[in-house]
């Protein structure tokens, strides 16, 4: 970590990628095969589609200051609000990761309201093919009550019955040329993070139905935006998590200590903000500028949607680790955190950052800096992993 000037901060929150060969855009097949296209909306770094795309669809909207309606008339509505997560299906509250705003006179919603929400809750009125980023639409009949699925939120605490092989990647933040931050007396957070990953690797390799791989296992540089690539090739088809292990620094505030672990969500409070973009500062470092104003990549898009899926096991996962290192870390157990980390968006399974203390505080550097230490916060890492398997996969494991 390092600090950063505010410009390059706020650049660093919209955690956008890379080239686009074009515009994206979202194709919409109706009812009869007729297909059009909306161009994505990405000026506040998500993508979102125009409020009237529902009133295309067949909804009737309504505007009421920033009181938004989405409805089928004689059926149910769903409510939303300018500047909130929050909205209601129905008179179910639910969260979005990011939020309505009005730009130029015209509202737009995040598109993960038409190509998650829509065809996970609606399934006999829409389809949602990401690899195409199409939506199918049906026509919503008014008065007809739509077949509503039930919310598929995992069960996060039915033991497993899965006995294949689970993958783990482990990712020691930083390397190389791009050292993290650095801590009192020559304490560097690529080191320390790369020692705790080494010997955590070991421990799980002990494993037999474990494969454990690491995203480095050297001083080297890997490109914060190739890891959780390489860790979604790794895994292939079955199951695994990704593991990203880092040393935090608040260097205004030299008293600020303990640990805490994130997983791939809106960033809610300054602080999530804040270590969230000095996370995703080495970005620059990459061949990979990051530039705001350029239209991001839809396959990025498409990759946040879909890890989505696993944001409830990311938090039990982190959770656990919290727990865990609990037992070991003097403290404080600053909790789980979530933030929109680029090294997180790539992974495509239960992913976690864990920050194991803060480089800044000089007591807290020292500790980090001993083998012991770093010894104990792997085998709690390790614990809490193989806690976690013992629920995930989900079941035994069929139909991922
Ligand atoms: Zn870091």
């Amino acid at each position: 970590m390092r600090l950063l000037g505010a410009a390059i901060v706020l650049s660093m929150l919209l955690a956008v990628p890379v080239a686009a060969q074009r515009a994206p855009e979202l194709s919409i097949e109706r009812e009869g095969g007729e297909v059009s296209t909306v161009a994505l909306a990405m000026e506040r770094g998500f993508a979102a589609v125009p409020l009237g795309l529902l009133s295309d669809l067949g909804w009737t909207v309504a505007e009421d200051g920033d009181e938004l309606s989405v409805s089928i008339p004689n059926d149910f509505r769903i409510e939303l609000q300018i500047g909130s997560p929050f909205f209601r299906w129905d008179g179910i509250a639910l969260q979005l990761v990011d939020t309505p705003y009005r730009e130029g006179g015209t509202v737009f919603v995040p598109l993960q309201l038409v190509a998650d929400f829509l065809p996970r809750r609606l399934p006999d009125l829409y389809e949602f093919d990401g690899g195409r980023s199409l939506l199918r639409a049906g026509n919503p009949v008014p008065g007809a009550p739509q077949a509503q699925a039930e919310p598929d939120e995992p069960d996060l605490t039915r033991p497993s019955t899965y006995e294949g092989v689970r993958v783990v990647i482990i990712d020691p933040g930083h390397g190389g040329a791009d050292p993290g931050a650095l801590g009192v007396g020559g304490v560097r957070e690529k080191d320390v993070a790369l020692r705790i990953a080494l010997e955590l690797a070991e421990v799980l390799r002990r494993e037999s139905d474990l494969e454990v791989h690491l995203t480095r296992d050297g001083d080297t540089f890997v490109d914060l935006w190739d890891r959780g690539e390489i860790a979604t090739n790794l895994k292939g088809d079955r199951y695994g998590i990704f593991v990203s292990i880092h040393g935090n620094s608040f260097p205004d505030q030299r008293g600020t200590r303990g640990f805490e672990t994130y997983f791939l969500s809106e960033a809610r409070t300054e602080h999530e903000r804040r270590v969230s973009a000095i996370e995703n500062a080495p970005l620059r470092m990459g061949n990979q500028q990051i530039d705001p104003e350029r239209d991001p990549d839809l396959s990025f898009i498409l990759r946040e949607l879909q890890n989505l899926d696993h944001q409830h096991w990311s938090a039990l996962l982190a959770e656990m680790a919290q727990d865990e290192l609990e037992e070991v870390h003097p403290g404080p157990n600053r909790g789980v955190k979530q933030g929109v980390l680029a090294v997180l968006t790539n992974a495509l399974m239960p992913s976690v950052l864990v920050e194991v203390g803060y480089l800044s505080n000089a007591e807290e550097s020292r500790l980090m800096g001993a083998e012991s230490f770093q010894s104990q916060a792997a085998q709690a890492l390790g614990r809490s992993i193989m806690r976690f398997f013992e629920r995930y996969p989900p079941g035994s494991g069929s139909g991922q």
